[in-house]
Order: structure tokens, then C-alpha cells, then sequence
């Protein structure tokens, strides 16, 4: 285990914000985490894992506790009957896995291709784009129980997922450290229709390899036209969930005139969109510019404290509230002091 001390939670995470951290281990073995634990109940500390900080947010005056991350490596294979098991070890890179997984010709996560962020977070928020989410291959994640200090296996089914919700960031929240997760990944291709935005890609280029590299391939050309790189601009990617609305809703918003995307996920709007129509697309709000494709993604430009978010956010939620009635909820956790 690494055992670093007085950290900038700004040089761990993509938003780049956030104080020190007091400390921040670096596990690379199961025992490790029993004594990452061990350590911080030893000094009376909280506890906060984090992976690659694509998903999370720092506060000024930083963590008075101790970060712990995973750095467990490597991908075992396992045939079964409808495929393959793909183990993975929680501090592989995600996008790694991706790539993996297309180079075997494997469908289920070609179209998660370039979410930046390590495999141990990815069942977290239930990762999705495109029409995939991780739920969808996932089939049991191993983890340390820090409740009862003990190792366990969760199922699919014990995990709860939804739309960027599992138990991990809600009833369970900060008890689970996911050491590994195991996905069930088949040969083949995805199935038609694909994602709006696939598809309209597809037409345009009058492409024809849709298979699982094929579908990688123009997964990341799209999003690379349209997200930030978090090596180059400082971003959480999402800032704001998108609104899901039940049947009555959407019908309700479709007569407003409201652009309604009905998915096998459910009924949702863009906040993207809605955030476009309030007009701050491409503006500058405090340091930080609402990206000028993707208007619910917030790239962090000047801003060196907490609070200039606190005031962009603010100003965003108030002025689509008021104009639409929907409130936004913000992505990304925070890391509270
Ligand atoms: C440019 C950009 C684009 C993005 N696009 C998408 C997208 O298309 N779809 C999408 O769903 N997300 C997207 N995200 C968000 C982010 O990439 C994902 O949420 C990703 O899973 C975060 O991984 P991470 O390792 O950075 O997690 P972190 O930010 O480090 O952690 C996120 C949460 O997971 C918890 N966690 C992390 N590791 C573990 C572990 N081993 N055990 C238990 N809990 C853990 C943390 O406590 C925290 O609550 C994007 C982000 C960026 C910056």
C-alpha cells in the first residue's frame, strides 16, 4: 500500500478543484484495502474511495480523512455457455476494458468506448451512453464491506441499478470499495436500432461495420467532436442528469412542444437542451464555460474555488426551473470537507 499525505484533491480529479487531502492510499491488493480501512479507524478518520476523479468534486478546504484508491490490475477470461465472463480488477483503466473486450469481437460495452474513469467506479452511477449501460453486461461485483470489516460478493440484482443509480451511491453509499467487477460479454454485434446519434452517423458516412470495434470506432469519433478531453479542459464530463419523466409527463412536455427522447430506459429530456434554451450555451459563468456542443457538460476555464461553482450551478438550476419547471440534479459527487 502507498501512503501519501497533504494531496490536492484539484490534482485528482478531472474538474481539477479542491484542498488537501490528509491522506490518500493507494491499495494494490485485497489485503491492502482491510488495511486502508484499519488505518483510517486507527486515527478516527472518514473514509472517501475515489478512482480516477472523472465523476467527482473537491471542496476548498479539501478532506480531513483518507482517500483511498484502487490500483488492483488486470482482465481474466472465463468461456461459459452464452459467451464470456470478463473478471476485472477495479483499478483498470475503463476504456482499457473497452478496447479489450472489441478486439475479441465481444458486444455489451462497445458503445461505453472512452468514458474516461477506472472499472472499479463504473457500477457506481451505472455508467451508460449510447443506449448501453454497464448494468446491462454486468453480473457481480466483489467487494470489502467496510460495515462488517469482510469480503463479499454483490450480485447484479443486489446492486439495484437505474438511471446513474445503484446501491453504491445511494442506500449503501461509502460502504462498499469495489475490488472487482465480472461482466458477461457476448460474440456478435449490438442490435438495431441503434442510438439516435449512431444511427444518424451511420447514414451520413454510409458506414457499414457495425461491429463491436466498428460501433467503437464511431462512439469515440463522436464524442471526441463533441466532449472534452479531461487531459486537456478541466471537466466532470456531465454536470446535470438528464430529466427522466413518466408517460403523463412526456406526453405533457411533447405538447409543449418539448424535445422527448423515449428510450428502452424511459422517457427523457436533454438538460442539455434545456440549458441551451435558457440561453447559456457556450457562455461563461464564473470561470466556467458551458460547453458549446454539449450544454449539460460545465469545462472548468478560471475557476479556482468551490464557490464559483456553487454560483454557476445556481444560476443554471434557477433560470431552467423558472423557465421550464424542471430542476436539475447535479452528476458528480463532491468530496464534503
Ligand atoms: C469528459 C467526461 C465524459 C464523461 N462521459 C460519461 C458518460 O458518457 N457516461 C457516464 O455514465 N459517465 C460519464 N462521465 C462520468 C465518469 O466518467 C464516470 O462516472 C466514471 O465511472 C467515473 O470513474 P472514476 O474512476 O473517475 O470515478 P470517481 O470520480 O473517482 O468516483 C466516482 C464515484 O465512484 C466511487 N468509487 C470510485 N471507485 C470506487 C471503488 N473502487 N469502489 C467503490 N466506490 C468507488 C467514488 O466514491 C465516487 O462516489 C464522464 C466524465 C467526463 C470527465
Amino acid at each position: 500500500m502507498r501512503v501519501n499525505e497533504n494531496i490536492l484533491i484539484s490534482s485528482l480529479t478531472t474538474m481539477r478543484l479542491g484542498g488537501p487531502a490528509r491522506y490518500v492510499l493507494e491499495v494494490e491488493s485485497p489485503s491492502d484495502v482491510a488495511d486502508a480501512y484499519g488505518f483510517a479507524a486507527q486515527f478516527n478518520l472518514p473514509t472517501f474511495v475515489l478512482g480516477y476523479g472523472a465523476n467527482t468534486i473537491g471542496h476548498d478546504e479539501g478532506f480531513n480523512g483518507v482517500i483511498i484508491i484502487n490500483r488492483m490490475q488486470g482482465i481474466t477470461e472465463t468461456p461459459v455457455s452464452d459467451g464470456v465472463e470478463l473478471k476485472i480488477m477495479g483499478g483498470e483503466f475503463w476504456d482499457n476494458v473497452v478496447a479489450y473486450a472489441c478486439e475479441k469481437g465481444l458486444t455489451g460495452i462497445e458503445a461505453l468506448s472512452k468514458i474516461p474513469g477506472l472499472a472499479g467506479a463504473a457500477p457506481v452511477q451505472n455508467i451508460g451512453a449510447y443506449g448501453q449501460q454497464i448494468s446491462d453486461s454486468l453480473i457481480s461485483i466483489d467487494v470489502y464491506d467496510s460495515a462488517s470489516q469482510s469480503f463479499k460478493t454483490l450480485t447484479k440484482s443486489e446492486l439495484n441499478f437505474s438511471y446513474r443509480h445503484s446501491i453504491l451511491n445511494t442506500t449503501a453509499k461509502n460502504r462498499y470499495f469495489v475490488i472487482s467487477i465480472t461482466l458477461n460479454l457476448k460474440p456478435g454485434q449490438m442490435p438495431h436500432p441503434f442510438y439516435n446519434s449512431i444511427e444518424r452517423y451511420i447514414a451520413e458516412h454510409q458506414l457499414t461495420d457495425f461491429t463491436p470495434s466498428g460501433i467503437r470506432e464511431i462512439v469515440s469519433t463522436i464524442r471526441a467532436d463533441k466532449l472534452p478531453d479531461p487531459l486537456e479542459k478541466a471537466s466532470s464530463g456531465s454536470f446535470f442528469k438528464n430529466i427522466y419523466l413518466s408517460n403523463a409527463e412526456a406526453e405533457k412536455a411533447e405538447e409543449k412542444g418539448y424535445p422527448v427522447y423515449r428510450g428502452k430506459d424511459g422517457n427523457k429530456i436533454n438538460s442539455g437542451w434545456l440549458i441551451e434554451q435558457v440561453g447559456f450555451k457556450g457562455k461563461l459563468l464564473h470561470g466556467f464555460r458551458v460547453n458549446d456542443k454539449a450544454a449539460l457538460v460545465l469545462i472548468n476555464e478560471s475557476a479556482k474555488s468551490y464557490n464559483d461553482l456553487a454560483k454557476a450551478r445556481s444560476e443554471i438550476i434557477g433560470r431552467v426551473y423558472d423557465k421550464f419547471g424542471y430542476w436539475l440534479e447535479q452528476e458528480p459527487v463532491e468530496i464534503e470537507p
